[in-house]
């Protein structure tokens, strides 16, 4: 069927976009989790979504799975290919289409990187509000895809509060667009976050928020991760909503100083970064209060100008890959607690670190409880990598014992899909897969993300006896 559809494809597409060679399609075996990899069937790089819509019908005429692909920096496999299917690369599709700033409103294609958009409104006092630590990178579809967050969504909200309207191409390969101002079901709100599952989004309306008047950048320096983590309680419990509260423990500033020289202040236990934003005279009160709250910090520094801002941030924009200056391998966790639990969790993720000797650095955004572990390990050392797949797990599991998330902001992908059954009763999966049956009922969009496999319209893992429910009620299909 592959050998069909990519004659078929290169009957739409101009040939040298329609990639077959073996040593080409290794670019494209895996996203920013590495260790889950697959060799794409062909990988495809449309221009136009009119482009998208015609792979995506051929790939519904020959039943053949496809997985959509922005710039490959996910964190959960979501972008995984499949060997047996079409990957479908927006990298072509980097057209900003049009700046609406009386309506605050920018209209892009999905291969627009984040960061871009920012930059095309900057000068006019605009800007784009979600700011994943890959902004310069990430393109928007994938932002879409993901929900992606960053450090300033805990004032402003993840992507999906600032995503207006959705062209996408369907599974079954037509155009349609949802919008938020659509009456009826916010079927706008289900496509943000379903990571590829229902159909690929062409073009994207994203809100565009108004630069503040004062923005103050605070770096707090304190001994120990636990006054650290009562500071941001106590902020949060005096009704301030800062733009972005973040925090680094001592392994992570280890790690941050080895890579971009940040200079944070040596010694510290944990380092607070606090950024204010607002209206000069609420922001300037707001500071009189926080500087009361971090009273226990060793270290009160204050950026002076944007230059000092950015040497701020540089140390935690630059925290993922700076810990591969201080471990051979390690992995990305994105779990999420309720705010007054982050105290025990981290004591817990300690614990579990010395029991199963992996070194764990905590980056976090404190705020909305949203942890990113960086479990780290030698993968020349035998075993080394099992323990930290051990750790990395308990971790998930520490998260949903206190009530959290097995993710925040990086998706389930492939990587978490197993996890989901933790979570969620064979109800709410049974649940989700309807919707999911409702825009693609032959299961050919992103197939095996998400949903432990093989969950598929109604499956659950294992063989099943009998026809399912869902089958049996005419509301969903079995293949
Ligand atoms: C160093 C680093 C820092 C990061 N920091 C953050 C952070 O602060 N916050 C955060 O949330 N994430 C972060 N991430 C994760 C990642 O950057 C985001 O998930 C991002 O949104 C992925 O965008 P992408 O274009 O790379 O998507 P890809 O990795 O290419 O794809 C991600 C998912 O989106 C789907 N997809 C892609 N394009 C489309 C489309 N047009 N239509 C439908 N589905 C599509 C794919 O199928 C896949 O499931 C970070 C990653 C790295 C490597």
């Amino acid at each position: 069927m592959l050998d069909t559809l990519i004659e078929a494809l290169r009957g739409v597409l101009p040939v040298e976009w329609v990639i077959t060679d073996p040593v080409r399609l290794r670019t494209y075996e895996c996203d920013g989790l590495t260790y889950h990899r697959a060799t794409p069937g062909v990988v495809v790089l449309p221009e136009t979504a009119e482009q998208v819509a015609r792979v995506v019908g051929l790939c519904n005429e020959f039943a053949v799975p496809f997985v959509a692909r922005g710039s490959g920096t996910g964190l959960s496999g979501g972008a995984l290919p499949r060997e047996d299917g079409v990957l479908i690369v927006t990298s072509r599709m980097r057209r900003i289409l049009e700046v609406d700033l009386p309506n605050r409103r920018a209209v892009v294609e999905p291969g627009v990187t984040n960061l871009a958009i920012t930059e095309a409104v900057r000068d006019q006092g605009y800007y784009y509000a979600p700011d994943p630590s890959s902004q310069q990178i990430c393109s928007i579809g994938g932002n879409v895809a993901e929900n992606s967050g960053g450090a300033h969504c805990l004032k402003y909200g993840f992507t999906v509060n600032h995503i207006e309207a959705c062209e996408i191409v369907t599974p079954d390969g037509d155009l349609v667009t949802l919008d938020r101002m659509d009456p009826g079901y916010d079927l706008l709100g289900a496509f943000v976050g379903s990571e590829g599952t229902l159909g690929i989004a062409t073009k994207i309306t994203v809100r565009l928020s108004r630069a503040p008047q004062a923005v103050t950048t605070v770096l707090a320096a304190f001994e120990s991760i636990e006054q650290g983590g009562k500071a941001v309680s106590a902020i949060i419990g005096a009704g301030i909503v800062p733009a972005a509260i973040e925090m680094m423990d001592a392994l992570a500033i280890e790690a941050a100083e080895a890579a971009v020289a940040c200079a944070y202040p040596a010694g510290a236990g944990a380092v607070l970064i606090v950024e204010l934003d607002g209206p000069a005279v609420e922001v300037e009160r707001q500071f009189e209060r926080l500087r009361e709250i971090c009273s226990d910090a060793f270290e009160l520094r204050v950026a002076a100008d944007p230059a000092e801002r950015a040497a701020i941030w540089k140390g935690r924009k630059s925290a993922f890959a700076a810990v591969g200056r201080i471990s051979p391998a390690y992995i990305v966790q994105d779990g999420v607690v309720p705010r007054t639990s982050l105290p025990r969790v981290l004591a817990e993720i300690d614990r579990l670190s010395a029991a199963y000797d992996i070194r764990v650095a905590n980056v976090f955004h404190a705020g909305d409880g949203n942890l990113h572990p960086l479990v780290l390990f030698d993968d020349a050392e035998p075993g080394a990598g099992e323990r930290a797949e051990a750790v990395s797990g308990a971790i998930l599991d520490l998260c949903i014992e206190h009530g959290g998330s097995i993710t925040g902001e990086h998706g389930v992908g492939v990587d978490k899909a197993k996890y989901m059954p933790k979570m969620f009763s064979e109800a709410d999966l049974d649940t989700m897969q309807l919707v999911r049956c409702a825009f693609d009922p032959r299961g050919l969009s992103n197939p095996g993300k998400v949903f432990p496999t093989p969950r598929l319209c109604g499956e659950v893992p294992g063989v099943r006896k009998g026809v399912h429910p869902l089958v049996e009620s005419g509301r969903a299909e079995q293949f």
